[in-house]
């Protein structure tokens, strides 16, 4: 299982926030600016343990969890 931000994150509206980087203690997401705009949260999925900790603090519910071992 790993994270995924869907399409309802505030940074694709071009409102900043980073509330899911802050909570990931695995530090699988990872704020970058490089896109331009508000810029974008990009998930390492590698590191992602698939705690779920960043889900319930999203103002938006952006962040599911999916896939399995072979995802
Ligand atoms: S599920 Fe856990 S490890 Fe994965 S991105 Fe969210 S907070 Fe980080
Ligand atoms: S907490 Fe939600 S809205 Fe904020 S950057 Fe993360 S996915 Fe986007």
């Amino acid at each position: 299982m790993h994270a995924r931000i869907g399409p309802a994150c505030l940074l694709r509206r071009g409102v900043v926030c980073q509330t899911c980087v802050d909570v990931c203690d695995a530090r699988a997401l990872r704020y970058d600016m490089r896109g331009g705009g508000a810029g974008e949260v990009r998930l390492n999925q590698d590191a992602c343990t698939g705690c779920g900790d960043c889900l319930p603090v999203c103002p938006v519910g952006a962040i599911a969890l999916q896939g399995g071992d072979d995802a």
